[in-house]
């Protein structure tokens, strides 16, 4: 038996387990020539970052695109970090926004797949097999030093302007000869296992195939890092590299943080004799904060924060279809050619990826969220706003609901076409339909006379009432509010009044403009006609009387 043998055996007694053996558990996926195998691997941190559904929805797309398979693995190495229910946000969010996860545990709470166990922290056996192999390999040693003796040895590389860690001369327990390592073992030393690197940081470069970012240059690792740590729990480089094999990924989609540790991943497939899969590295989302670009945050910005866009009132589609814009340019284009068709159709490409990072624009979103929320059809938007008001605004919810066939009149406003677009999320319903109902009609008079006499304003009110009839379609309508318009010195039309503007007092836009505020108490509303016959007859009428009488007061008053 080699003497690195004899020194796994006595490192990993209880392990009896092969790496063959591990083949013969997970053997290869059955699918077709080309499927891509992807994978949302986070850390249960309790926090849904916009990022990591941006980079989710990447992979679920590459994979799903291809007949492949999307899985999602929980990486709960770090106790220290791990949230209680974070899991839950994870599947509550995916299952939100329609991610489809095909193995793993956010599907449902039980894990689903062959490929498993999805939770890292009970593949401990697994790493064990694989830390055994590379110690018998020569590839992996234990090291026995102490935080001390390691923070020593940073201190001198800093004292020395020497490149700190763990490695070559500096990797103390890495000349140990197995006799010496077996004795510390035996005398029950703790100890990590490290990787025994080959690599030279200085002189060699490693290629990196990056799926997203092209063919980079890095240099080689020389670090001795860590694998396994004394409790037995794994690093993320060491577990994502065995994990990543036994589930065959074959796109490994992750913040470009990881960029600069690829070559260690590297060296570390190459040590198992593995074929790497491709790794792609996303640049974080960014945003513009005065006059630069900076990263998201999740301290900072509360729009990292999935829950944000549901709080909002965003609708799902509205947030996918964002990012996909985000992801890939040519999305919104295509949209156009495809209006209709589910966004699954769309040829996602990862080459089309902003290299440097993509940029959040809520403003952008609200612009693709007010089309779609348009677009639904009566029954549709009644059901989904509903949905968001009964955990959001429940005393808008009680309204609304109140008289839900009036509420549909409302949201049936210029649905023809499309064209009303005040709704950008579902929290500006409140906004743009309380004024409908008359417990959240109000209307500041000051509005009405900033710009025009109150005698004017009341005649309008007077004369408008004697001739107003529900019945009336658009045109006769907008013929009485020009009569009225004319009748007070006002041009019945803008032309008109620009070809002349000091022969009028205003033009008919003031005039409808005045009976908008009556009617509405705002300055903004979809298109008069129609709001005042949803309003019905009477309200029209009872609004106006009664800030006419409100005006009329105040003028004697003076
Ligand atoms: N657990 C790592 C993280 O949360 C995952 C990186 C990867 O996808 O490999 O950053």
């Amino acid at each position: 038996m080699a003497d690195t043998t004899l020194l796994a055996e006595a490192l990993f007694p209880h392990v009896t387990r092969l790496g063959a053996d591990l083949e013969i558990q997970y053997p290869p996926r059955n699918l077709p020539t080309g499927a891509a195998i992807t994978r949302f691997a986070p850390s249960p941190t309790g926090f849904m970052h916009i990022g990591g559904l941006f980079a989710a929805l990447i992979s679920e797309r590459l994979a799903h695109q291809s007949e492949g398979v999307f899985f999602v693995r929980i990486e709960d190495t770090d106790k220290k970090r791990e949230v209680e229910g974070a899991t839950d946000i994870i599947r509550t969010t995916f299952a939100e926004y329609g991610i489809v996860v095909d193995e793993g545990l956010v599907r449902t709470s039980e894990s689903v797949g062959a490929y498993g166990p999805y939770l890292q922290s009970e593949r401990l056996d697994l790493y064990a097999i694989c830390a055994k192999h590379l110690v018998a390999i020569g590839r992996a040693y234990p090291c026995f030093c102490t935080s001390e003796e390691l923070a020593a040895n940073t201190a001198t590389q800093e004292a020395q302007k020497i490149r700190p860690g763990y490695r070559g001369q500096w990797a103390r327990c890495r000349t140990h000869t197995v006799d010496e390592a077996l004795a510390r073992v035996r005398a029950g030393a703790p100890y990590v296992i490290r990787l025994r690197s080959e690599g030279t940081f200085d002189y060699h470069k490693v290629t990196v195939d990056d799926c997203i970012k092209g063919s980079l240059s890095l240099p080689e690792n020389d670090l001795d890092t860590v694998l396994l740590k004394s409790d037995g729990y794994p690093t993320y480089h060491f577990a994502h590299i065995v994990d990543d094999h036994l589930m065959y990924t074959t796109h490994v989609i992750r913040g470009d943080e990881w960029l600069s540790s690829t070559p260690l991943h590297l060296e570390l497939w190459s040590a198992f004799g593995w074929t790497a899969p491709r790794y792609g590295h996303i640049a974080p989302i960014q945003k513009v904060d005065g006059g630069g670009k900076r990263k998201l945050s999740k301290r900072k910005d509360p729009e990292a924060n999935m829950a944000y866009y549901a709080e909002k009132g965003y609708p799902v589609p509205a947030v996918i279809e964002y990012l996909l814009n985000l992801a890939n340019s040519n999305f919104e284009d295509w949209r156009k050619e495809h209006p209709a068709t589910d966004y699954r159709k769309f040829p996602f490409s990862l080459k089309k990826l902003n290299v440097s990072g993509a940029l959040f624009d809520e403003v952008k979103l609200m612009s693709i969220s007010k089309e779609l929320i348009a677009a639904l059809p009566v029954e549709e938007m009644y059901t989904q706003m509903t949905t968001w008001l009964t955990v959001h605004d429940s005393a808008l919810f009680d309204v609304v609901t109140n008289d839900a066939a009036y509420t549909k009149s409302i949201l049936g406003i210029e649905k023809e076409g499309a064209k009303r677009k005040d709704i950008r999320a579902w929290s500006d319903a409140r906004e743009e339909l309380i004024y409908f109902f008359d417990t959240g009609f109000a209307v500041d008079t000051t509005l009405l006379t900033s710009d025009t006499p109150k005698e004017i304003v009341v005649e309008v009110f007077d004369r408008f009432l004697e001739t107003y009839d529900p019945s009336d379609d658009a045109t006769v309508w907008f013929g009485k509010v020009q009569a009225i318009a004319a009748a007070l010195g006002y041009a019945e039309n803008l032309k008109a009044f620009k070809q002349n503007p000091t022969a009028y007092k205003g033009h008919v836009g003031t005039i409808a403009q005045i009976l908008r505020i009556a009617v509405t108490g705002k300055t903004k509303t979809p298109d008069l006609h129609t709001v005042m016959t949803v309003l019905g007859a009477e309200r029209v009428g009872t609004r106006i009387r009664a800030l006419r009488d409100i005006l009329k007061k105040t003028r004697q008053m003076l």
